[in-house]
């Protein structure tokens, strides 16, 4: 592999990719006496991280939480890498302290549990966000991404170069990465590493060759930074990584438009709602997906009509739902929302603009949208008919509320309704797609946080943290990435400042 012949910096540890995952293990090198460079592709920092929700986990026991992730790897029969899954849950019980100390008067709060309750050792998830400026539903992001940044550049003045991505890393005839080789100003910016090599660069969320190759469904979009493909995959691929986990997704429904990059998120408030195929037909419990499983519930390929009948899926309701609130009722997450664009409050700027198409009978709405007028009829009937009659959803066994009215526990509690007729004209639908949250594979790591080849041997001096090779297999606990950025930052962060310079 070609070294290069000119340096234009020299520094112990180079973070690449400037995201929750490259500012840990940033802070945690220079706080271990690494002199340390951040380079980051994009023109702004944060990548993900930032326009995500910002929950991270901090687990209330560690050999509880042990079993609970244990017990999601049985179920997903993803490779569990066990030594990496215990040091997870020994590490993510310090998360809260750790960003405490970041910055003075840091507070956090608890604001969510386990994804699978049902799971042995769930009881022991604990889903965190920062508290601070930010409010509402982008605001942890915000408050946790306004800690990093303070703790890297005013604090401790780590640099930073923006706009500069890493194209290859270096790596000598002993196999050791000693450098990266980026682009800065249109130009060749050399950068080499004394002591190592951290890759923080994010999943491959934008690569649609990889999405192609890895992940069952098309087309899959992204939620998150338009910056996320996939080089961190390559790169470390190009010097012998072996890679695992590439099936592995967190991935909600969401609302793809020509006019962006980046999609939508699908979170919606209201009772009266229902997900119908392209033949018109409902084909699950639409409160029953796991938010980060949109895509296992869309991906099936149906061999004979030789087609992914669920992609695109359509969401469809009526005026008086419509009226409850806007579709993307998490209004600000993700590129789109919170750099670009707004979602109207009741959704009628979205009418006009034919992202929600409407109609004034479901016959007419199955007509405009291309799918079966007969089968929507039918679908929209028999929901009505079992949410009108009491009985419920008989199809898929949709609960009326949010909790089991079967359970007396909450007899005296008002739960939410979940489930609400569709049959005030005039009716709307929009189309669902996948749209990814973050991808989980990558390079495999060890459990010092080392990028390791096909047979586990590490490869010298490069390090990972974070969605890019995560930890995290086909079923996925949320906020458990954020809490992965931070435990294997640390970690790579530590184990990188105390190597020895290599010999020049
Ligand atoms: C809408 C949304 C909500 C989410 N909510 C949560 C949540 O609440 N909790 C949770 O745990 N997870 C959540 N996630 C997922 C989570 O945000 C990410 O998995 C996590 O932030 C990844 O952090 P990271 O540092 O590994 O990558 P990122 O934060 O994506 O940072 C990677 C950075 O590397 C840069 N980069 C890429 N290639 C190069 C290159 N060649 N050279 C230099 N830089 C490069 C990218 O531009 C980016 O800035 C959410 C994601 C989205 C999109």
């Amino acid at each position: 592999m070609t070294i290069p012949n000119k340096w234009h910096k020299e520094v112990d540890v180079v973070c690449v990719g400037y995201g929750a995952a490259g500012a840990s293990a940033a802070i945690t090198a220079y706080d271990n006496k690494a002199s340390v460079l951040i380079i980051e592709k994009m023109p702004e920092s944060g990548g993900n991280t930032r326009v995500s929700t910002g929950g991270f986990i901090c687990p209330t026991d560690v050999n509880e939480a042990i079993t609970y992730i244990k017990g999601l790897f049985q179920l997903s029969r993803s490779e569990m890498d066990e030594d990496l899954v215990r040091v997870y849950a020994e590490e993510s019980i310090k998360n809260v302290d750790w960003l405490k100390g970041l910055k003075e008067g840091t507070e956090v709060m608890a604001y969510g549990h386990a994804g699978y309750p049902n799971v042995p050792g769930a009881k022991s998830i604990v889903k965190y966000g920062a508290k601070g400026t930010g409010k509402g539903p982008t605001g942890s992001a915000k408050n946790l991404w306004d800690i990093f940044m303070y703790a890297v550049e005013q604090k401790r003045k780590i640099p930073v170069m923006l706009n500069t991505p890493a194209k290859r890393l270096v790596q000598n005839c002993d196999g050791e990465i000693i450098g990266v080789v980026a682009e800065s100003n249109g130009k060749e910016f050399n950068v080499l590493a004394r002591k190592a090599v951290i890759l923080t660069t994010g999943g491959y969320e934008y690569d649609e060759k990889a999405l192609q190759n890895f992940l069952k469904g098309y087309p899959i979009y992204a939620l998150g930074n338009p910056g996320n493909t996939g080089d961190g995959v390559r790169m470390a691929s190009a010097v012998g990584a072996g890679l695992w986990h590439m099936n592995g997704a967190s991935c909600p429904l969401g609302i793809k438009v020509p006019d962006y990059e980046g999609a939508f998120p699908l979170v919606i408030g209201t009772p009266g709602f229902i997900y119908v195929d392209k033949h018109g037909k409902r084909f699950v419990n639409e409160r029953s997906i796991e938010l980060h499983a949109g895509l296992l519930a869309v991906d099936y390929f149906d061999d004979h009509s030789l087609e992914y009948p669920r992609i695109p899926c359509y969401l469809i309701f009526d005026e008086t739902n419509r009226l409850k609130g806007p579709v993307s009722a998490w209004a600000g997450v993700g590129y789109t929302a919170q750099k670009f664009y707004k979602w109207s409050k009741d959704n009628s700027a979205e009418i006009d603009k034919g992202w929600i198409v409407k109609a004034g009978t479901p016959v007419e709405l199955a007509g405009k949208i291309g799918i079966d007028p007969a089968n929507l009829d039918a679908t929209l009937s028999k929901w009505n008919e079992d949410i009108k009659s009491g009985k419920g959803d008989t199809v898929y066994g949709r609960q009326m509320r949010s909790m089991p009215e079967s359970n007396p526990a909450y007899n005296d509690l008002q739960t939410p309704l979940w489930s609400a007729p569709i049959d005030k004209a005039p009716f709307y639908a929009v189309q669902l797609y996948p749209c990814l949250l973050n991808t989980q594979g990558g390079p495999r790591r060890n459990t010092n946080a080392q990028i390791v080849d096909p047979f586990g041997q590490a490869i010298p001096r490069l390090y990972s943290s974070g969605e890019l090779g995560s930890m995290w297999g086909l079923i996925y606990q949320g906020a458990g990435n954020i809490a992965e950025c931070m435990i294997f930052g640390r970690i790579a962060g530590r184990q990188a400042a105390a190597l020895k310079p290599w010999e020049k």
